[in-house]
């Protein structure tokens, strides 16, 4: 929030104040506002400005090479990007957009902003706001649209936008059929999707209808979430031929919140099989294993590509005997570009005072750059000691004894006490029976319990138990830099109540709102 006092606008006498931007409101009923998504809003900036840079490198570099070529050649100039928020609300995120996405002399980097609602009331709101913050009439243009109509209107080439900026209350899934289409070759697509509870399995039906796939409940649901709108945004590019490329992919909060870009090229679209797999969980033992779609074949010309062999698992799981529940299709290439990572999280860290948000972010930022990016989902300690009754382990103790059999491992950004590795399963269960070992576990156990028939097993590799020198180090790095599972910073922190007007697209009051209930696992 800035310091510095708003404006007196005749009739408006309600205002929030979030960074460079005031919203007026006649009463405290009018407007949408959720102060908890201004780390959306600070990560969406600093996702912009990278991403400009790296249009404009990537421009000088083929200027440079057609001069080359041509010596006599002089560069075309770029042009600044189009930019449509599609469901703006009261146009506080474009205002931001406008007034913070600027060059060191205080220059717009921004073409124009198309600030776009369906209703007439946040129309009225967003003239009102960009007129009382000063923005430039042909850099903030406020629209009276259905965003959808918007969208196949831009389709194109000559009128297509260079950033499409999509912040539903709810699902995105109807909006990403116009974006796929109405984004330039190389655009950013900025997606959020708030329907957790559908998206993390309480309504898998739901959750087909609008995502074309099943979600798994677990600990990992959150990352499975990310990944199933990255491949339904995948799905939707492929008709055109286009695919996308993700920049920065995450979950915030409640929130599912992915950046990508969208690039024309039939050959590409071509091995999208390879990136989409489906995933079997076991209902006993919470295992899980990956079956793609379709493989890759590197061939002397263009790569094969061919339906995959399947399934990767029995009809009952290897360690516990349990049946398996077949989730997905989900995106289980990376959802990360980490050269890209790194420059958001150096403007984040280099302008915190630009950031509201920046303590929240920056410990996020962190652990998602940390992660092993090849390695879709994880198991957790937690889940894995509930399912044996035995008593967590430190991640850092089975860390070091995956990494000491020369597997990567990692944390997650979306879940404490992850264990993200390329380890198979089946190495994670032996850590586990070897830890059993030296903390034997008390309770009485079914002799038919998945904990029983993993334990009657004796461990194929033997794994040490202590913690590495690393992860030692780590541990004390961590003490002296920002948090990264931080506590909510007040009760209620989440999506908040659709307003009374200047509400967002119609979309089922029910889906989005609250965070999503988790429920235990049920044995079929
Ligand atoms: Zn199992």
């Amino acid at each position: 929030m800035s310091s510095s006092s708003p404006k007196v606008v005749e009739g408006f006498p309600h205002s929030v104040t979030e960074n460079s931007a005031t919203i007026y409101y006649r009463d405290k009923n009018e407007v949408f506002y959720n102060p908890v998504q201004e780390s959306n809003r600070d990560l969406s900036i600093c996702v912009m400005k990278n991403f400009i840079a790296l249009r404009q490198k990537e421009w000088d570099e083929k200027q440079n090479k057609r001069i080359a070529k041509n010596p006599d050649a002089t560069p075309y100039p770029l042009r600044k990007p189009r930019v449509l928020e599609a469901l703006s609300a009261t146009g506080l995120r474009s205002i931001r957009f406008c007034k913070e996405i600027v060059s060191e002399t205080g220059e717009p980097l921004l073409g124009s902003v198309l600030v776009n609602d369906l209703e007439q009331a946040a129309y009225e709101s967003i003239q009102r706001n960009l007129e009382h913050n000063d923005v430039p009439k042909d850099l903030g243009i406020a629209n009276l649209g259905d965003a959808t109509q918007v969208m196949y209107n831009h389709r194109d080439k000559d009128n297509q936008f260079d950033i499409i900026d999509l912040d539903p209350y709810g699902s995105a899934g109807i909006f990403l059929d116009g974006a796929v289409q109405s984004v330039s070759d190389g655009g950013l697509l900025s997606v959020t999707c708030t329907d957790l509870k559908v998206l993390c399995g309480n309504h898998p039906e739901v959750c087909f209808s609008k995502y074309g796939a099943m979600p798994l409940r677990g600990k990992m649901s959150h990352e499975m979430a990310v990944r199933l709108v990255l491949k339904t945004l995948e799905a939707h590019a492929n008709l055109y031929k286009r695919h996308i490329v993700p920049l920065v992919s995450m979950y915030i909060d409640f929130y599912v919140r992915v950046f990508v870009r969208v690039f024309t090229s039939p050959a590409t679209v071509k091995e999208a099989p390879a990136k989409i797999s489906h995933v079997f969980q076991c209902t006993g033992c919470t295992s899980l294993h990956f079956n793609p779609i379709g493989k890759v074949t590197p061939t002397k010309d263009t790569p094969k590509i061919s339906v995959s062999l399947g399934p990767p698992v029995g009809s009952h799981c290897a360690e516990c005997g349990s049946r398996f529940r077949m989730g997905g299709p989900i995106w289980t290439h990376p959802t990360v570009n980490e050269d890209f990572l790194k420059g958001v999280l150096a403007e984040m860290e280099g302008h915190k005072e630009k950031y509201g948000h920046h303590k929240r972010m920056i410990g996020k930022l962190k652990s998602l750059q940390d992660e092993l990016h090849t390695a879709p989902l994880f198991h957790t300690c937690g889940e894995i000691a509930n399912v044996l009754h035995c008593t967590t382990p430190a991640t850092a103790v089975v860390t070091s004894a995956l990494k000491k059999k020369g597997y990567q491992v990692t944390a997650s950004h979306s879940e404490p006490g992850a264990i993200k590795t390329d380890a198979p399963v089946s190495l994670i269960w032996d850590f586990f029976r070897c830890w059993v070992k030296q903390n034997p576990v008390t309770r009485k156990m079914a002799d038919d319990s998945p904990a029983a028939r993993i334990l009657s097993k004796e461990p194929k590799e033997i794994l040490e138990l202590g913690v590495d020198e690393e992860e030692k180090e780590k541990k004390k790095k961590r003490k002296t830099e920002p948090g990264r599972f931080l506590p909510n910073p007040r009760e209620g922190w989440g999506p908040g109540s659709r307003a009374h007007c200047g509400k967002k697209r119609k979309i089922d009051e029910e889906e989005g709102k609250g965070k999503e209930e988790s429920a235990p696992m049920e044995e079929e």
